[in-house]
């Protein structure tokens, strides 16, 4: 389930253009994310999902949701221990169902709902807030200021006192946490304690990027073998595609 619209996805495999997508993109990870929720996840229901609207913060979710269905529930991220002279390789493997669990959203206390849906008021103050969408996001990323741009867009009047908008951004952090965080390992070799940062939207996509890899190779192997289209490749199931590959490469291996 995404944490903060509570929503739940169903997600269908991934298409070949899902995978060159994946591989060519260079949009900013979360709207990378985005980019592909909206090729390969619907609502549980089967309907489509109000992508601009979703919480912002719950992209980070989209992409281990993705992940989950993909590659499994379990994952492992890696880096070496910082102990001196010991640069031993740590992994740190955890649960994605454990981590969404830990990163719950609450409301705080002295916030309660505006009036107007979807805003939240700051008790005391004049402020009024709501949490920033994937619409926001888009927008800011796309212009020249970005901070203050989803701050104008969310966070009302703009006179409120430096204090206040402090308040305002603990509200947000509790309300809509973010996902991106630090993950604990423990170093096999000296036991000492590393800090692992974890950015799901790079993480998984720098893991998507691995899996699929190997679909130009795969191309070029059966293009070159069997005289067959990019076009006609492209729109093979992939596990027929990698079937075909791996006989096209033993053909090879054999001559
Ligand atoms: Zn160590």
């Amino acid at each position: 389930m995404l944490p903060v619209s509570g929503l739940l996805l169903a997600v269908r495999g991934p298409s070949s253009d899902d995978e060159l997508m994946v591989l060519e993109t260079d949009a900013p990870p979360p709207l990378a994310v985005i980019e592909l929720g909206r090729r390969v996840a619907r609502n549980v229901d089967g309907s489509d999902l109000d992508w601009d609207g979703l919480p912002a913060s719950d992209a980070a979710a989209v992409a281990l949701t993705i992940r989950q269905a993909w590659m499994g529930d379990l994952l492992t991220t890696a880096s070496s221990c910082d102990a001196a002279a010991c640069g031993e390789r740590v992994d740190v493997s955890f649960h994605i169902a454990a981590y969404l669990e830990h990163h719950r959203p609450e409301v705080p206390g002295g916030v309660s709902s505006a009036r107007e849906p979807g805003w939240f008021a700051l008790d005391g103050s004049e402020a009024r807030f709501r949490i920033p969408t994937v619409g926001d996001l888009v927008t800011a990323l796309s212009g020249p200021d970005s901070p203050s741009a989803l701050m104008d867009a969310c966070i009302v009047p703009s006179s409120l006192s430096p204090a206040e908008v402090e308040q305002v951004d603990a509200a947000l952090a509790a309300l809509a946490p973010t996902l991106d965080g630090m993950v604990e390992g423990v170093c096999p070799r000296c036991g000492a304690t590393l800090q692992l940062r974890f950015d799901p939207c790079s993480y998984v996509l720098a893991e998507l990027r691995d899996l699929f890899a190997g679909i130009y190779y795969e191309i070029h192997l059966l293009a070159r073998s069997h005289g067959w289209s990019e076009h006609d490749i492209l729109v093979m199931p992939w596990s027929r595609r990698i079937h075909y590959a791996h006989l096209a490469a033993a053909d090879k291996a054999a001559v």
